[in-house]
């Protein structure tokens, strides 16, 4: 079946290359439209069936000095898989010029604060650390020679302020430290939504608020980034007031790494909203009871847990790998056929309409504000329910178990203290990137 095909050719930019791929358009002789060069980079549709627009796109895959290959393909007419109206930002559209003469202000240190620190010092920026004295982070970023100062030093000093503390703890902090230096002028960047969609932190109107939000664990940003690549990440602006919001945000992008693999552009709602979706029904709240709910039934029937555990936990790690590596198609064609068929036939009847009803509910208390009021009362009353909840899923047989077979695997985190000079794993080498 004939369906549009969005793509993105990202390739070295010369004459040579990009010879080459025109070359593989015009050999094939398929419906090519909106074919547009600027730079390193080439978009255009392809007209097609999926399995030709595949191998087109395999072709430019292999080919010498194409960098990275995107596409995203119509359902059907009008309704688009993932918009090829999404922008993708890269270093060609970004002005690293832009932070020369400039001062940043990172607030917090931690997973996201010391990859940015770190990066941005190292791409030429000046950088000053904003946190609390008394907090552990301090000795760490000075250690590092960064110069650090307190919350409201730093951001005094500075002309971009990104905020990376716990999203919790942001208002308290932009409150006390940030709020009080905030002219005309000045940068207020963030690396989630929550507190300016929720309107927990409200920025005066004559400062430019923007988002850059790296999609990885700060470990990553960092490790990347020395490794001469980057991760990629989200830019959204949410207030524009010098007019220069989104060129400048793009310029700190460059700075972490992020255009270097390319940073898509969204709203604070957007990705405040998805980002506690995601979280909530798929990837902390969904797997984590899916995984317990295997476990139990298993149990309850008589099950070892040990081989409960290894079943629906441990290999749940491999199956997501694959997904990671190569979609969904990918981790079928690893999997036995039996293991496939009874996903295709099994799986609905977990996942039923009844679940897929319940996650619009979830929907529906993130985008009307309800989750959000609720967690930030549940913060300002002291947390005690949240703690409950940790300490009851503790307890749980699952993470008994588990700690008891992880023992016997040298590479978890009881395999490695039980190791006799194992080294105990940096916190943000644990870190998830939610
Ligand atoms: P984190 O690892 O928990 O680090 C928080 C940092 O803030 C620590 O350095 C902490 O220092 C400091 N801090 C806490 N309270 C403070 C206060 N009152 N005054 C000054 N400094 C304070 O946080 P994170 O995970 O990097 O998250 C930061 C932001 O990035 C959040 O908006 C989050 O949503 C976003 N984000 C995170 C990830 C991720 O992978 N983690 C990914 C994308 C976006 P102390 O040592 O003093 O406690
Ligand atoms: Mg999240």
């Amino acid at each position: 079946m004939t369906k549009s095909h969005a793509v993105t050719v990202q390739f070295d930019d010369t004459l040579l290359t990009l010879n080459r791929a025109v070359g593989v358009l015009r050999r094939r002789n398929i419906a090519v439209t909106q074919l547009a060069v600027q730079g390193g980079r080439m978009t255009f549709i392809l007209n097609t069936d999926a399995a030709t627009a595949d191998r087109v796109v395999q072709q430019f895959r292999k080919m010498a000095g194409v960098r990275s290959v995107d596409i995203t393909t119509t359902l059907d007419e009008g309704a688009v898989m993932s918009s090829p109206q999404v922008r993708v930002f890269y270093d060609a559209d970004a002005d690293l010029a832009r932070l020369k003469g400039r001062v940043i202000a990172v607030i917090g240190y931690g997973s996201q604060g010391h990859a940015h620190a770190l990066n941005l010092r190292e791409s030429g920026a000046r950088v000053i650390v904003g946190l609390r004295e008394s907090g552990k982070s301090w000795l760490r970023a000075k250690d590092e020679g960064l110069d650090v100062r307190s919350v409201a030093e730093a951001a005094r000093a500075a002309d971009i302020i990104m905020m990376l503390v716990p999203d919790q703890d942001g208002r308290a902090v932009y409150e006390a430290g940030v709020a009080p230096s905030l002219r005309a002028g000045k940068t207020l960047l963030f690396a989630h939504g929550f507190n300016v969609h929720f309107k927990e932190i409200v920025p005066p109107a004559d400062v430019d608020v923007a988002m850059i939000a790296p999609k990885s664990p700060g470990h990553l940003v960092r490790s990347e980034f020395q490794a001469g690549r980057g991760v990629p990440g989200l830019v959204a602006v949410h207030q524009d007031a010098s007019g220069q919001a989104l060129a400048n945000a793009l310029a700190y992008a460059a700075g972490i790494g992020c255009t270097r693999a390319g940073v898509l552009e969204t709203t604070f709602r957007e990705e405040t909203e998805t980002d506690l979706f995601g979280e909530q029904a798929v990837l902390c709240g969904g797997v984590t009871a899916l995984v317990q709910a295997g476990f139990e039934t298993l149990t309850t029937a008589g099950y070892a847990p040990e081989i409960a555990y290894f079943e629906c936990l441990h290999e749940l790690k491999l199956i997501v790998d694959l997904m990671y590596r190569g979609g969904m198609k990918f981790m079928r064609y690893s999997i036995s056929d039996t293991a496939e068929y009874g996903d295709y036939t099994r799986g609905p009847r977990i996942v039923t309409e009844q679940v897929k009803a319940e996650m619009q509910k979830l929907l529906r208390e993130i985008q009307s504000g309800a989750f959000a009021r609720e967690w930030i009362a549940e913060n300002r009353g002291g947390a005690h329910r949240f703690a409950e909840y940790r300490r009851g899923a503790a307890d749980h047989p699952i993470e008994k178990v588990g700690a008891k077979l992880r023992a016997m695997m040298p590479w978890t985190e009881e395999g490695k203290a039980q190791a006799p000079r194992g080294k105990a794993p940096a916190k943000e080498a644990v870190r998830a990137t939610l």
